[in-house]
Parts: C-alpha cells; structure tokens; sequence
C-alpha cells in the first residue's frame, strides 16, 4: 500500500458507512478532514476496531522510514566531503577528537566525518536530517532577537499551510493531551519562558511561550493558548526574524516538523 495522499485513497480504506460517528456526515468528509490533518484515521471508530488503522501505519512507518534513511545516505555522503572545523566555525559548534559537536535542545550531539550522528539523546531521523542540512547549508548568522511567524520568513507564505498543518496543528493536538507537556520542554529539552516582550508579534497575549534550540543559532519559540469556554486551545511556532538568512525555508520546515515528530514520538512512548 503506497501512502495516503488523497481524500480518495483515505476513503477506500474506510467503511463507506457514512454512520456519522466520527462526528462529520460522511465518510468523504472525513476523508477530506484527514488529508487536511484535521482528523487521524484512529478518529474513525469503525476502523478503529477492525485493526486497519494499527496495518496502516506500520505500513507507512516502515516506507517512510526507508524513505528518511535513503535522505540520510546522500547527506552523509556530502558531509564526508566537508571541512567539519569550517563548519564549526560558520554554524556555532566545535571541533571536538575530530567530530563536530553541536548543542541540539540542551544536548550534545557529535557528527563524525562521514556524518554519522551520535548523542545521548534521541537521534530521530527527523531531526537529523535537518541537522545534518544545517551543516552543509547553514550560513554565519546570529539570531537579531525579534520574532516572526513561518509565513513572515522569505518564501515562507507558500509553504504555512503545510507548515500549520504538519507542524502547528499536531504540536496543539499534543499540547492539549499532555498537560505536562511545555513543563518537559523546559525541563527535558532546556527551553526557557519566553522573557521578550512579544505584544507585536503573534505571539501576544499567548497563556504559555517557550523558547527552545533546536539548533545553536536557530530558535524557536511555541506560543500557546489554553482553550477556553468555547473556543478551541491555539498554537503559534515563532521563528527568529533572522532565520531565514541561516537557512532556506524548506529546511526551517524540515526542521520544525521534525521536532513535532520527534515530541510526538516521545509522548507514544510514555502513554
Ligand atoms: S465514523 Fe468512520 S465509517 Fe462512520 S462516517 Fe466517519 S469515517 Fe465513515
């Protein structure tokens, strides 16, 4: 089975029941919902129980997988060809028995000289492929201190609605099921609270914002409101007005879906 892309290969799986239980009229609907990342297949009751959701995404787990080690390989390979004390010097890390040594979120992480990376922590792919591009790509650039939304970076209005829905929507979806969650980014991943005055960014009035690095001069900040009454909880990802000068936008993107992945990744293993 190839991945799901479309409403129409998420319905062939489904029922076809149009029994309304996932609280929308139709199977299509739904189909529709979950392409856009606004519902997951286990949303399906029915499909749920017969074991399909489980065939799935094992299915998708390993292809994706394959896909992601094949990604690491060619960026391994150009690594090899790079001067890693140059690459120190331009992205902010050091020159440690031959490896390149980077803090990532509080963590030591070492890149030996065929790109093989190694830490204490996890080394999700989604997080070393980024990783590894800011290595090859990563430009002498130190973050100016002001903060933007994803569509405010250059090139970045063509890709937020991807960026929301990869990134914002399933880091909100995790917020709102882990009360603990922004207590473990700062105390797991060394993110601070937010101590800039944010009343002119996106970010203003947010109940909750954590700065974190995922990179040494790379960083983020997730701004958060809790719902409240009727209205849903509300996630932002802010970015630093320079980071666009570091890096190209599809590998800021790659970089903060990697972290959802890596966050959501985490919170399975503890539920
Ligand atoms: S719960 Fe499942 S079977 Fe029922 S309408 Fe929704 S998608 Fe279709």
């Amino acid at each position: 089975m190839t991945q799901l892309r479309t409403p129409l290969e998420v319905y062939k799986i489904l029922p076809g029941t149009n029994c309304g239980r996932c609280f929308l009229p139709s199977c299509l609907a739904f189909s529709a919902a979950v392409i856009r990342g606004d519902r997951k297949l286990t949303d399906c009751p029915p499909l749920r129980k017969s074991g399909t959701v489980a065939q799935v995404t094992a299915i998708h787990g390993e292809q994706r997988e394959k896909e992601l080690q094949e990604q690491i390989g060619l960026l391994q390979a150009r690594i090899s060809q790079l001067d890693l004390g140059e690459a120190a010097a331009r992205i902010g890390g050091e020159l440690c028995h031959g490896r390149l040594r980077l803090q990532v979120l509080g963590k030591i992480y070492d890149v030996d000289p065929v790109g093989h990376v190694t830490s204490v922590c996890h080394t999700h792919p989604g997080l070393v492929i980024p990783l590894l591009n800011y290595i090859l790509d990563g430009r002498d650039v130190r973050p100016c201190g002001r903060w933007v939304a994803f569509r405010d970076l250059k090139d970045g209005p063509s890709m937020n609605p991807l960026f929301v829905q990869r990134g914002e929507i399933p880091l909100r979806q995790l917020a709102d099921s882990q009360p603990e969650f922004f207590a473990d980014l700062v105390s797991v991943f060394s993110g601070h609270r937010a101590e800039a005055d944010l009343s002119d960014t996106a970010g203003a009035d947010a109940d909750i914002s954590v700065v974190l690095y995922p990179l040494p001069r790379l960083p983020v900040m997730i701004c958060y409101w809790q719902p409240e009454d009727d209205l849903e909880s509300k996630l932002h990802i802010l970015f630093d007005a320079c980071a666009d000068d570091q890096l190209g936008i599809r590998a800021i993107y790659s970089l903060t879906v990697g972290l959802v992945m890596m966050f959501e990744k985490i919170a399975r293993g503890h539920t």
